[in-house]
């Protein structure tokens, strides 16, 4: 009797273990993370080691190219693992939002302008980065650009390099004129820019400093993290290169320099929505803003967290925070607006 009672226990257990087995994967592991980033390795992993240190929560961690990864997260669909999306350009966390891939986050307590966070809630700002231009100290003085408008005038023909109208940098650039200005005025303003090229756009961002520092134009347009990089780089080629140049903020006196973010989303498809919320909240704190921003060159976009460096130096800069939450929704309208006035 006692040995039928235990065996009739056993497998009652054994039932409710396989059962556990199999509905495990379904309902998501609890302790787990799977993270796709747009970043390298090195500029975020450090932080989701220190984030799985201190919440035992695994992250897994799969780095490949932003669009790519935007593919594979459309492909996977339902049955994707993803559960953190981080990429940069608001452009393309709006394209990936638009496209179904993302869903809502817990922004209630972040402590983050709102000009830093979808207006969906599909997306938050994790870094800002200015795009702006550098020059050469040698034919240009600083004081003769002060607005990004200015670089439509007659004296900067055959002067300007900047990369093609395909990079999502510079159609977000123009999708932050047309909120600020209107569309006509922006095709006004960019079809005399483009008139102003020195030569046909191609290239990366630090190829067109390396242009203004051996004479094929005098200012780049340029995301500010390349100047410091080729400014600290350990090759002493580039460091002389970035010595030639010097970098200038513009419109200081009335909108302020475009601004754009590195960002983060949560996969529509995760099964782990509340870990995935805990991180964002842990990459948002004080200490992981400091690191992150501090690794990437970039600024926090914690107001109260410190900048480093030659960002310290730089001082306080105006930003044009409020067009962030419009530049993927202008995207296609920047896009087409470069196609006609042939943005190569
Ligand atoms: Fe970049």
């Amino acid at each position: 009797m006692k040995n039928t009672l235990f065996f009739a226990n056993y497998k009652a257990l054994h039932v409710i273990l396989i059962l556990i087995f199999t509905l495990l994967p379904l309902i998501g592991n609890a302790s787990e993370i799977n993270v796709y980033s747009g970043r390298k390795a090195k500029l975020i992993k450090p932080l989701l080691d220190q984030f799985q240190k201190q919440t035992g929560i695994t992250v897994n961690l799969v780095t490949a190219k932003s669009d790519a990864l935007i593919k594979r997260l459309e492909a996977e669909g339902e049955s994707s693992p993803a559960d953190i999306f981080i990429t940069v350009d608001a452009g393309r966390l709006e394209r990936a939002k638009q496209m179904g891939l993302l869903k809502k986050i817990d922004t209630n307590d972040l402590k983050i302008s709102s000009n830093y966070i979808d207006k969906d809630n599909k997306w938050v700002g994790l870094s800002k980065r200015v795009r702006t231009i550098v020059y050469s100290k040698k034919n240009v003085k600083k004081n003769e650009l002060l607005r990004f408008e200015d670089l439509s005038l007659e004296k900067w023909n055959k002067r300007i390099c900047v990369r093609s109208s395909n990079n999502i940098y510079n159609q977000s650039l123009v999708a932050s004129l047309i909120s600020n200005l209107g569309e006509k005025k922006t095709e006004e303003i960019i079809e005399k820019i483009v008139n102003n090229f020195a030569r046909k756009p191609s290239g990366n961002d630090r190829a067109q400093i390396t242009a203004v520092a051996r004479n094929e134009c005098d200012i780049a347009i340029v995301n500010h993290y390349y100047y410091i990089l080729m400014l600290d780089s350990k090759e002493k080629e580039k460091r002389e290169i970035a010595n030639q140049v010097d970098i200038t903020f513009l419109n200081q006196n009335d909108r302020g320099a475009h601004v754009n973010i590195s960002g983060i989303g949560i996969a529509k498809n995760s099964k782990n929505t509340a870990n995935a919320n805990k991180l964002i909240k842990f990459l948002l704190s004080k200490e992981s803003q400091e690191w992150y921003a501090e690794t990437n060159n970039e600024y926090p976009v914690l107001t109260n967290a410190s900048v480093f460096g030659v960002l310290k130096n730089w001082g306080k800069i105006k930003l044009d925070e409020k067009s962030i939450n419009e530049l993927g929704d202008l995207n296609p309208n920047a896009v087409k607006l470069m196609d006609r006035v042939g943005w190569k």
